[in-house]
């Protein structure tokens, strides 16, 4: 993950949250277009993308949902 922000050019973005996104048959969690967040400014932009994390979760589950957003936020650490 190297998106940088749009607006203030900063590295130090990821994957913030998503409308769109499904889960396939071995469980991986499919997002869509998800939208970023820069740490710097807090600009938030739409990246389209298919993001895909190993995490499985319940697309019903609000909690689940938070637990998705906090495991592809942690990949972005990982990676960095
Ligand atoms: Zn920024």
């Amino acid at each position: 993950m190297d998106r940088k922000c749009p607006q203030c050019g900063s590295a130090e973005t990821g994957p913030s949250f998503t409308f769109d996104y499904d889960r396939d048959d071995s469980g991986r969690v499919v997002a869509r277009n998800p939208f970023f967040a820069c740490v710097g400014c807090e600009h938030t932009w739409q990246v389209e993308m298919v993001l895909v994390v190993a995490e499985p979760f319940d697309p019903d589950d609000d909690e689940a949902i938070k637990g998705f957003v906090e495991a592809i936020n942690k990949e972005v650490v990982d990676a960095g």
